[in-house]
């Protein structure tokens, strides 16, 4: 993969990053249920010198996770609400892609689901990925 690239929904925050992804996770955390409205976040760490966000309309938020206990950097798209990345204080030099912005998803596979112990209890861990109860994101 030479390069990565997505956006937000309206298309005013556009993303790239050159190289191969750091990783791959799912994030079960209940700040990410709340802030996608959904099960969780799909999420991919780049290198932070290799990530370029453009777009007037990205906006962050600070929260302090309530499964982690420390700061995260939530950025969105303040116009359609799509949520970009997160930044972690105590991972500097990673860069934390919601995956489900990707143009391209045909390649994700999450091999580790993080926050286990929040996930909804009707999600099963997907086949080959292993759920652990903390990590990133
Ligand atoms: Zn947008
Ligand atoms: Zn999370």
């Amino acid at each position: 993969m030479a390069e990565i690239k997505g956006r937000c929904l309206c298309g005013n925050v556009e993303y790239s990053a050159e190289g191969e992804p750091a990783m791959q996770a799912f994030c079960h955390c209940t700040d990410c249920q709340r802030s996608t409205g959904s099960v969780g976040s799909i999420l991919v760490g780049v290198p932070k010198p290799a990530f370029q966000v453009s777009g007037d309309s990205l906006s962050s938020f600070e929260t302090v996770g309530e499964d982690r206990g420390t700061p995260a950097q939530r950025s969105f798209c303040s116009n359609c609400g799509s949520p970009i990345m997160t930044t972690l204080p105590e991972m500097p030099d990673l860069v934390f892609i919601k995956a489900g912005t990707l143009d391209d998803t045909s390649w994700l596979s999450p091999q580790i689901e993080v926050w286990g112990d929040s996930a909804q209890p009707w999600m099963a861990p997907a086949e080959g990925a292993t759920r652990v109860d903390r990590g990133p994101g």
